[in-house]
C-alpha cells in the first residue's frame, strides 16, 4: 500500500511539470505497465476490492495510450530500450514527439521515462512568433515608409522650389527669389541662390543697357558708313565719268592722228624717209594711247577687275617694235640702246599682248629715264621650252647703268605712289608704274625681281611662262605683211554714221580703195533713213554722237523690219565694259574701239560679211 501511495505521489509530482500544453510525460514499467503520469488518471484501479495496476496502452489519456502503443509497435517488448530515445509518431496525421529514457537503479528500479508532446505545442508557439515578428516587421516597414516619405520631402521640397526658381530664371524672371527658412546646406543654398539671382539681375540690366547703346551706336556707325559709301560710290562714279570722258576727248583727236598715219602709210607716193616718219608717228601716237588705256587700267586695278585676254602675238616683231621705239629715246638721251633677244625665240606665242607691251614699256622707260650715261640693255632668252607641251619659259631682264636705288628705297618701289631718288626725275613719273607692273605679272603667274646698287646701275627681270600659239609652222610668218588689196565677189556697201567728217573719212579712206562702196551719214537720223534708202550690207555706227546716241540708233535700226538682220559695228573711244555690253544689249553685232586699227577693222568685216581676201602678189625678192 506504502508503494502504491508512493507512485500516486509521483504521478502529482509529474502533474505539476508543464509538458507543452497538451505534452504527457509518463513513467513506464519494462512490462508495460505505469508507474506513474502526468495525465489526469491513476496507475492503478481497483478490481473486487484489490487494486491492479494500470497497463499504458489501457491508459485512458489517449496520447499515453498512443505513445505506449507507437514504442511497442517500434520496439517490439520494451526491454529493448536500452538507451535514449528520441522518436516521433502521427497521431491522425499530426507529429508528435516521444523522448524516452531508461532509468535504473541499485534497488532494482527499472523504469522508462516516457515524454511526449505534440508538435503542434510548440509549432503555435513558433507560429505565433511568426505572426508577431511579420507584424512588427510590417509595423517597421510602415513606419520607415512614412519617415523615408517625410525625410524625402523635407529634403525635395525645397529642392523643386530651388528648381523653379532656376527654371524662371532661365525664362527671364530674374525676380524670382527662393523662400526657405533653413539653417542647413539647402538654407545656405537658397540663399546663395537668391543673392546670384541679385546680382544676375542687376548684370542683366546692365548688359541690357550696354546692348542697347551698342545697337544705337551700331545703327549711327552704319549710317555713317552708308553715307560715306554712298559717298566714295560717287565719287568712284564721278573718277569713273572723269576718266571715261578723258579718254574719250583724247582718243578722238589720237582717232584722227592714227587714222590718218595708217592711210599715209598704204600710200604708193611716199619715199622711204617719209614712210619712217608715218610709221614714228603712228608709234608715238599708239604709245599715246597706251598710256590713255593705263590710265584706265589704274581704275579698274583699284576696282580689281583686270583681266588678261592672251591671243596670237607674233613675239619678234612685238618685241622688235618695243626695242625701236626706246632705241629713239635713247638715240635723243644720248645713251646706248642694246637689244638682245635669244636666237631661240619662239615666233608665235599666246599672251596678251597690251598687258606685256605696258609691263615693258614702264621698265624700258623707267631704264631710260633714270640713265644719264651708258647704256640700257634689254635682253629675252629663252630658259626652258617643253616640247610636249609647246610651253616656253621666257626671261625678260632690262638693264641699265643709271642712278642705281638703294636697298631702303629697294622696298618701297613697288608700293603704289612710292618715288625714290632723285626729285627731278620724279616729276616725269606717276610712281605707279611698278605697282601696276608687278599686279599685272602676277596675274601672268610671274613676279618681278630687281637688283640695284646706288650709283650703279639696275636690273629688273620677270620670268613667264607662254604658249605657243598655233600648231603649225606656216602660221609662224606675221599676216601684217601681207597686203590686203581687195575681196572676191560682189561690191559690199558699208554706211559710216559719225557726227565727226574726220572719222567718216578715215573709215571711208580705208575702205574705198579695198572696193567697198562707203556711204556716210553725219547723224543719227539721217543714218536712219539713208539705211532705209540704200539698205547696205554694214553699218558702222558711232556711239557718242549729239541728239540721236549711237544706242538710240541701234534701237531704231533693230525696230526697221527690212533692218533687223543687217550687220551693225559700234564703234567708241569709251570702252569701258559697261558701255560695249550696253551696245551689244542695243543691237550691235560688234564692237570696234577707236583709234580705229585698220586690222581689227578688216578682221571684223571679213568674219561678219564672210570676205574671201585678195592680198598683193610679193615680189620675188619679198619672199
Ligand atoms: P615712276 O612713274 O616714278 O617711274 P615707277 O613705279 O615706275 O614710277 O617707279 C617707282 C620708283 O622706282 C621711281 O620713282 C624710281 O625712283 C625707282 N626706279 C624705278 N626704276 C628705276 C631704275 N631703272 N633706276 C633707278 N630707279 C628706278
Amino acid at each position: 500500500m506504502n508503494c502504491i501511495l508512493n507512485l500516486s505521489e509521483i504521478g502529482d509530482f509529474l502533474k505539476t511539470l508543464k509538458i507543452g500544453k497538451t505534452g504527457k510525460v509518463f513513467i513506464l514499467e519494462r512490462s508495460g505497465q505505469l508507474v506513474a503520469t502526468s495525465a489526469d488518471e491513476q496507475p492503478f484501479y481497483r478490481q473486487k476490492d484489490e487494486p491492479k495496476r494500470l497497463a499504458a496502452t489501457e491508459s485512458r489519456d489517449l496520447l499515453t495510450q498512443a505513445t505506449a502503443n507507437y514504442l511497442l509497435q517500434q520496439f517490439g517488448n520494451l526491454n529493448r530500450i536500452t538507451t535514449s530515445q528520441q522518436l516521433d509518431f502521427d497521431i491522425d496525421g499530426k507529429l508528435h514527439f516521444v523522448q524516452v529514457e531508461p532509468f535504473r537503479d541499485d534497488k532494482g528500479l527499472d523504469w522508462l521515462l516516457v515524454v511526449t508532446i505534440p508538435e503542434a505545442d510548440f509549432m503555435e508557439q513558433i507560429q505565433a512568433n511568426n505572426r508577431m515578428t511579420l507584424v512588427l516587421s510590417f509595423l517597421a516597414l510602415v513606419i520607415s515608409l512614412v519617415i523615408g516619405i517625410l525625410l524625402v520631402r523635407w529634403i525635395t521640397q525645397p529642392i523643386l522650389r530651388l528648381k523653379a526658381a532656376a527654371t524662371a530664371f532661365a525664362d527671364g524672371q530674374f525676380d524670382r527669389k527662393v523662400e526657405l527658412e533653413r539653417q542647413d546646406e539647402l538654407g545656405i543654398l537658397a540663399q546663395s541662390f537668391n543673392s546670384m539671382a541679385t546680382q544676375l539681375q542687376e548684370a542683366f540690366i546692365a548688359l541690357q543697357k550696354t546692348n542697347e547703346e551698342l545697337e544705337q551706336r551700331v545703327e549711327k556707325r552704319t549710317l555713317e558708313l552708308k553715307e560715306a559709301k554712298e559717298t566714295a560710290d560717287a565719287a568712284n562714279n564721278a573718277k569713273s565719268e572723269f576718266l571715261a570722258n578723258m579718254s574719250h576727248e583724247l582718243r578722238t583727236p589720237l582717232n584722227g592722228i592714227l587714222g590718218y598715219t595708217q592711210i599715209l602709210q598704204r600710200s604708193k607716193s611716199l619715199t622711204d624717209n617719209e614712210r619712217k616718219a608715218a610709221s614714228t608717228i603712228y608709234q608715238c601716237g599708239s604709245h599715246l594711247l597706251t598710256l590713255i588705256n593705263d590710265i584706265l587700267d589704274l581704275s579698274k586695278i583699284e576696282a580689281g577687275k583686270m583681266d588678261l585676254f592672251p591671243c596670237d602675238l607674233y613675239l619678234p616683231g612685238f618685241l622688235q617694235g618695243v626695242a625701236e621705239f626706246f632705241q629713239i629715246r635713247a638715240y635723243q638721251k644720248g645713251i646706248a640702246f642694246h637689244y638682245h633677244p635669244a636666237v631661240d625665240l619662239p615666233q608665235r606665242i599666246q599672251a596678251d599682248e597690251k598687258r606685256l607691251r605696258q609691263v615693258l614699256m614702264n621698265l624700258l622707260g623707267n631704264a631710260i629715264k633714270f640713265t644719264d650715261k651708258g647704256s640700257v640693255t634689254f635682253a629675252i632668252a629663252v630658259e626652258k621650252h617643253q616640247l610636249q607641251t609647246n610651253i616656253y619659259k621666257l626671261r625678260f631682264e632690262i638693264e641699265d647703268t643709271g642712278s642705281g636705288i638703294s636697298t631702303e628705297q629697294l622696298e618701297k618701289i613697288f608700293l603704289p605712289f612710292e618715288q625714290v631718288g632723285e626729285a627731278s626725275k620724279q616729276i616725269e613719273g606717276t610712281g605707279l608704274g611698278l605697282a601696276i607692273s608687278q599686279k599685272i605679272l602676277a596675274l601672268m603667274n610671274s613676279r618681278l625681281q630687281v637688283q640695284s646698287e646706288l650709283g650703279q646701275g639696275s636690273k629688273f627681270w620677270f620670268d613667264v611662262e607662254l604658249l605657243k600659239a598655233g600648231s603649225s609652222e606656216k602660221t609662224a610668218s606675221p599676216p601684217q605683211q601681207e597686203t590686203i588689196i581687195g575681196y572676191r565677189g560682189q561690191r559690199r556697201k558699208i554706211l559710216v554714221v559719225d557726227d565727226r567728217l574726220e572719222n567718216r573719212l578715215i573709215i571711208a579712206n580705208m575702205l574705198q580703195p579695198l572696193g567697198f562702196e562707203v556711204r556716210e551719214a553725219q547723224s543719227g537720223q539721217s543714218g536712219i533713213e539713208k539705211a532705209i534708202e540704200i539698205q547696205p550690207d554694214l553699218i558702222i555706227i558711232d556711239l557718242a554722237m549729239p541728239e540721236m546716241d549711237g544706242f538710240e540708233f541701234l534701237q531704231k535700226l533693230r525696230q526697221q523690219s527690212q533692218l533687223t538682220a543687217t550687220i551693225a559695228i559700234a564703234s567708241s573711244a569709251n570702252v569701258f565694259a559697261s558701255q560695249v555690253q550696253k551696245s551689244f544689249n542695243v543691237g550691235a553685232n560688234a564692237f570696234l574701239p577707236k583709234p580705229i586699227d585698220s586690222g581689227m577693222l578688216l578682221d571684223l568685216l571679213q568674219k561678219h560679211l564672210s570676205l574671201t581676201w585678195v592680198y598683193a602678189q610679193r615680189s620675188p625678192t619679198e619672199i
